[in-house]
């Protein structure tokens, strides 16, 4: 069994895998360390990856990329909507309101998952994959995680954790730093710069040896290297329409091939300043086109674009608090942060030139790999704990139809994550569930966030009065109240409801459940406490808790769909397996006919009566026409059956010549033994 980490990029996806010596990034079927985040949907199979990717062109709306945009999200959402006109592959509205995207592959919708990545980490391993942690960005919101570990359970793959790529690049930098300050001393502060294909992420997090802390996260999740290829795309359009009269932008292939080539130049800028071609071969209408560009141009073109790169770069300086001095220096990772302007950028913003420690590329799949290996009980790797932060706010709206509106804030953002907290509530109404009593009854609830990043309810306690023996009119002694757990945490001080929160009658207090250095683990190990603590207190407060059922309501795939989904996972991948076996087939006939006839006239030749190579050679012409004719596309049994028949024919011809090969060797060794 192995671990292994995945960076899900919007371009490209890496596989990292732990081994005993270390982290390695694992290269795909062609031998490439990035496979494209690309599916292609055939008339039967589907393709992933590279040979999706190489496809492309000419089976463009079948061929899906840049999914990760929409996972998760709505039809409606604007960044679905900006896209859905630019992709040559049609989405549409599901009937939840979702994102769907047609594809024609046995005249089914499709959903991708990252099967793919799968595949190729246990091809590249040579063992089966299980546990796995897998990357997003910082700015996921909770449906997006919640669509990523929903993909990742149809591919099979057990997630012990989502974590966000900029904190995946900072373990990577953490773990490595032989020299960081001790735990109680002041921290290294690091600002990390992920500049990807579709987004942009900055994080300032404070080191110490053996942990990291995030201290403040920014994020423009349209603004990446894709924009400066539209932003390129764009400025030729236009010049091609009044220089040759065409209009690339209404040819989505046409429009396709000018992006892949404004990429290649974008790339060639990073490294040249100088003036550089660009030219396209029977571009449309059968017309070549020619342009050039020089890096002073590209930078005026895309200038709107590099504001947005320092309006997040600031921010991120100004969320943490940090002065210019208290930062020790930038580290980048991401393949468009090898864009000199951008380079230029962060150091006007934060007075240093961006430092290359990590492997621009790897760095998010090896820190995922590397949390893997620290989650998994199979590895022994030093602790490192991550205290990521809550990218937004989180909080609690209740329905105003009841008459209870109100809302409450869980979580502000940047608050640490893993957390649980606690809350007391003095409700009529809670949710569904109807209080019978005329008088408002106390609710606790705790609510988590989780070390995915996901938000939850995870357990509802009502609690009711206690009828006392003697005198069941008598008053309360005391409210329920949340005893911390054991940890660092004073113990409240104040009821549970002598904060006001929302409006009404809505009370709430909060009270956090473990302090935020706390791991996950620990904050289940608190939750224990709480629970129990809970029971010996309501004995002895009078109170009786009962404890609801919670239902959450998500926008992620209920269990049948999901079932649903796995199935058709399983049929797709074994359709792609049967189409693989069947080619293959076909592949090994094909070789076996060209090595035979090539073999009849050379090394063959007089180990075959000439009439029975005359018969051969006459089947292997007719097969030959065969397999580019009316066997062009046969069912694997045939290719097998016909490679068996002309095996009988062909192979004991080559094991006579094998034999005579042999047999005068076999004389020498006798010689030498005698
Ligand atoms: P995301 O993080 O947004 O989901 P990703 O992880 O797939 O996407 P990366 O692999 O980090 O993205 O980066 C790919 C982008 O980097 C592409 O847009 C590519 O054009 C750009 N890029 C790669 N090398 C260079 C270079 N030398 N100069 C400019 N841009 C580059
Ligand atoms: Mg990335």
């Amino acid at each position: 069994m192995s671990v292994i980490g995945i960076d899900f990029g919007n371009e490209a996806c890496f596989v990292a895998v732990a081994r005993a010596g270390g982290i390695e990034t694992i290269d795909n079927d062609y031998s490439l360390r990035a496979t494209p985040s690309f599916v292609a949907f055939g008339e039967r199979q589907r393709v992933l990856g590279v040979a999706a990717k190489n496809q492309a062109v000419t089976n463009l709306k079948n061929t899906i990329f840049g999914f990760k945009r929409f996972l998760g999200r709505r039809y409606d959402d604007p960044r679905v909507q900006e896209d859905v006109n630019k992709v040559p592959f049609k989405i549409m509205k599901q009937d939840n309101g979702g994102v769907g995207i047609k594809a024609t592959y046995l005249g089914q919708e499709q959903v991708y998952t990252p099967e793919q990545l799968k595949e190729t980490a246990e091809n590249g391993i040579q063992a089966k994959v299980h546990d796995c942690v897998i990357s997003v960005p910082s700015y996921f919101t909770d449906a997006e995680r919640r669509a990523l570990l929903d993909a990742a359970q149809i591919a099979g793959l057990h997630v012990l954790r989502l974590i966000n790529e900029t904190a995946a690049a900072a373990l990577c930098y953490g773990i490595y730093k032989q020299d960081l300050p001790e735990p109680e001393d002041k921290p290294r502060n690091v600002v990390i710069v992920d500049c990807g294909h579709s987004a942009i992420q900055v994080c300032v997090c404070a080191f110490n040896k053996g942990k990291l802390k995030v201290l403040a996260s920014t994020a423009d999740p349209n603004l990446g290297g894709r924009n400066f290829d539209a932003a390129l795309a764009g400025h030729f359009c236009v010049e091609f329409r009044s220089k040759y009269g065409i209009d690339p932008e209404n040819n989505p292939r046409a429009y396709m091939r000018l992006l892949t080539e404004v990429e290649k130049l974008k790339k060639q800028m990073s490294a040249n300043a100088t003036k550089l071609p660009l030219g396209i071969e029977c571009f449309m209408e059968e017309k070549d086109v020619t342009s050039s560009m020089c890096r002073a141009d590209y930078e005026q073109i895309c200038a709107s674009l590099f504001q947005r790169v320092e309006v997040v770069l600031q921010k991120c300086l100004d969320d943490s608090k940090l002065g210019l001095n208290d930062i020790h220096s930038v580290e980048i990772v991401g393949g468009s942060t090898r864009i000199p302007a951008i380079k230029q950028m962060i150091e006007k913003i934060f007075r240093k030139a961006p430092s290359t420690t990590l492997n621009q590329d790897e760095a998010v799949s090896r820190g995922c790999a590397l949390q893997c290996a620290i989650l998994s009980p199979a590895f022994k790797v030093r602790d490192f704990q991550i205290t990521d932060v809550q990218p937004y706010p989180i909080k609690l709206i209740w329905d105003d139809s009841l008459g209870e509106d109100g809302a409450t804030e869980v979580f502000p953002q940047y608050h640490p994550v893993p957390f649980s907290r606690m809350l007391t509530f003095n409700r009529k109404f809670i949710v569904n569930f109807k209080n019978d009593d005329a008088d408002p009854r106390k609710l606790k609830i705790k609510a988590r966030v989780n070390m995915h990043g996901i938000f939850s309810i995870c357990n509802a306690t009502i609690y009711e009065k206690i009828e006392n023996g003697e005198n069941p009119e008598e008053p309360m002694e005391t409210e329920p109240q949340v005893v911390p757990p054991a940890g660092d945490n004073p113990a409240p001080t104040n009821p549970p409801d002598s904060q006001e929160a929302g409006n009404g009658n809505t009370t709430a207090s909060t009270e956090p459940m473990d302090n935020s250095e706390n791991t996950d683990a620990n904050a289940t190990s608190a939750d224990v406490n709480m629970e129990d603590a809970d029971k010996k207190k309501s004995k002895k407060v009078q109170y009786k808790g009962k404890e609801l059922p919670v239902e959450s309501v998500t926008f992620g795939l209920s269990r049948p769909e999901l079932d649903e989904k796995i199935m058709s996972e399983t049929h797709m991948i074994s359709r792609d397996r049967n189409e693989k076996d069947r080619i293959d087939s076909r592949n090994t006939l094909e070789e076996y006919v060209y090595d035979l006839r090539e073999k009849l006239d050379m090394e063959l030749n007089g180990f075959v009566e000439d009439s029975e190579r005359q018969k051969l050679s006459e089947t292997l012409t007719s097969l030959e026409n065969w397999l580019y004719e009316d066997g062009s596309d046969e069912k694997k049994e045939i290719y097998v059956q016909k490679l068996e028949e002309l095996k009988c024919r062909g192979d004991p011809i080559k094991e006579r010549r094998i034999e005579s090969e042999d047999r005068p060797r076999a004389f020498k060794e006798v010689e030498v033994t005698l």
